[in-house]
């Protein structure tokens, strides 16, 4: 697949990316690659990440805002390759806001029933 943007050594998601982190991959496409999350907080919760590496989702939007909009595809197919229709995105910014890894990624959870607001 190709990988026209940005890439860090350093960065956990970039190596997964790269293929020198194994990770559940579950979709992907020329952007974006999405695989289960290692600590799982619903009965599906994947990440979808864009290829190219950008701290966050607002910085990938000035960037590539198409990938953002593919982010937001793939998570829809990732819930309904498990039979779901129903599921929450997040994009952690900032770690008050509970980003721990600085690599744009979505959060899809789905599979039980969610509360609001969220922690
Ligand atoms: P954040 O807290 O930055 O929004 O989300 C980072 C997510 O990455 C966490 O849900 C965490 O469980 C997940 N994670 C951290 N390291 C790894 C890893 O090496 N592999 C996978 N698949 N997920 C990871
Ligand atoms: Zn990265």
């Amino acid at each position: 697949m190709p990988n026209t943007g940005t890439s860090d050594p350093d960065c956990l998601f970039c190596r997964i990316v790269a293929g020198e982190i194994r990770a559940d991959v579950v979709a992907q496409s020329d952007t974006a690659l999405a695989f289960r999350d290692l600590n799982p907080q619903a009965p599906t919760h994947a990440l979808v990440v864009p290829r190219s590496h950008h701290a966050d989702a607002a910085s990938l939007a000035d960037a590539e805002p198409e990938t953002v909009a593919e982010l937001v595809r793939v998570a829809r197919d990732v819930a309904g390759a498990d039979g779901l229709d129903e599921y929450r995105l997040v994009f952690n910014t900032g770690a008050a806001a509970g980003q721990t890894v600085f690599h744009t990624h979505l959060h899809v959870l789905a599979g039980r029933a969610m509360t609001w607001p969220p922690g």
